[in-house]
């Protein structure tokens, strides 16, 4: 399938077992809020789907293809953490076009730089541009190309993170608590730009919070997980109103 398909993913530190045979699909274009109690395992899962954690056993495949053993770079994926880094000597614009100016640096095959730090022909240059002011436009970004990360808010560097994730159109695009060191009405604003983006991009996403409302606000479906285990995949309102255990309804508040 296309998006991303899970298949009894374990994984253990030490003497701790951390995944406990996870199956979980995402479809293309899918929003999945991963929610649970803190040290339950979000974050470990997610970073095994976009390659920094490798799992003992099981398999993942992205957009139809087995990336099971695969390193990050080789993944189709975009991955934005709560804490954004942002080149401070760049400016937005510059920032945006990382992730395409090194694909094509790697489709050039490493060939050194000549005329400043975006290699290529013009048409090149003039696609990359289309491609970071059309992500730009999308988180409100476009009056602020020429700022640097310095001259930005906290809202709006997340915003940048944010763009430059989804520019180059990754087949699954992962967000860990993104929102959690923004203020609580930045937050409402920003949950409404990431839907926005998530359904313009079309791309499968993972987005772990451990806020309740925001999965339940946000989400096409919600993925319920305690101590290593989904405990239940639904969408928000079959999870609030039908519950499958009282771990479940415990953990979203739902009335019993
Ligand atoms: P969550 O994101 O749900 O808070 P994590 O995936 O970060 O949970 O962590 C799940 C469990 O795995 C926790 O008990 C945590 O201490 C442990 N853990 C996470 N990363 C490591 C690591 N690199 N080494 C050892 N233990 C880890
Ligand atoms: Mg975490």
């Amino acid at each position: 399938m296309q998006g991303i398909a899970i298949d009894r993913l374990a994984k253990r530190f030490g003497g701790t077992t951390v995944l406990r045979g996870i199956s979980l699909e995402v479809a293309a274009g899918e929003f999945l809020a991963l929610v649970g109690p803190s040290g339950c395992g979000k974050s470990t899962l997610l970073r095994s789907i976009a390659g920094i954690e490798h799992a003992d056993s099981g398999t993942i495949r992205i957009g139809g293809q087995d990336v099971t053993g695969l390193r990050p770079s080789q993944r189709d994926v975009a991955m934005v953490f709560q804490s954004y880094a942002l080149y401070p000597h760049l400016t937005v614009e510059e920032n945006i076009a990382v992730p395409l100016a090194m694909r094509r640096l790697s489709a050039m095959q490493r060939l050194p730089l000549i005329g400043g730090w975006m290699p290529g022909p013009a048409t090149a240059r003039d696609s990359i541009t289309h491609d970071v002011r059309q992500a730009a436009n999308a988180l409100g970004l476009g009056n602020l190309l020429s700022r640097r990360p310095g001259q930005l808010s906290g809202g709006q560097r997340q915003r940048v993170a944010l763009a430059r994730a989804i520019v180059r159109r990754p087949a699954a695009f992962l967000m860990d608590e993104p929102l959690s060191n923004l203020d609580a009405s930045l937050r409402v604003q920003t949950r409404r730009e990431i839907v926005a983006i998530h359904r313009a991009a079309g791309v499968a996403t993972v987005y772990v919070t451990h806020d309740q409302s925001e999965a339940l606000t946000m989400a096409d479906r919600v993925a319920v997980m305690q101590a290593g285990e989904i405990l239940q995949v639904a969408p928000p309102a079959e999870i609030y109103a039908d519950p499958q255990d009282l771990r479940v309804a415990t953990f979203i508040g739902s009335p019993r």
